[in-house]
């Protein structure tokens, strides 16, 4: 199922983890259901990661309800790096970036490829 959505309470919490990790990035998981983004899997080791906060693909879960990541980015940079342009394609359909200051109009949903998509907060 195509994700279209993202519950705010969701978006505000990874908000919030961006803000308390800063200036280290942190990274999650995320999980949908019925195409709405509803819940965020933390992975021990990656949050305050002191480069780039990558999931390491070992720990990956096999789990469908997982459709993709979201991770900080310590800038006002918005633009996936190749690093991340790496894990986008392993991790699922529909990542998330959110940049600094870490505000509900700071952050941009991308597909596997990089490609800025449509994500309504709902
Ligand atoms: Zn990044």
């Amino acid at each position: 199922m195509k994700v279209h959505s993202i519950k705010r309470a969701t978006l505000k919490m990874a908000l919030e983890v961006a803000k308390d990790t800063y200036p280290k990035e942190f990274v999650a998981l995320m999980r949908a259901y019925d195409g709405v983004i509803v819940e965020l899997l933390f992975i021990p080791g990656t949050v305050g990661a002191d480069r780039s906060a990558m999931i390491p693909l070992y720990m990956k879960p096999v789990d469908f309800s997982i459709v993709g990541s979201i991770h900080s980015h310590p800038s006002h940079n918005l633009t996936p790096s190749s690093a991340d342009l790496s894990m986008f394609s392993r991790t699922g359909q529909v990542h998330i970036i959110v940049a600094y200051p870490y505000t509900m109009e700071s952050w941009r949903a991308f597909d596997r490829h990089g490609n800025p998509v449509e994500l309504d907060v709902i």
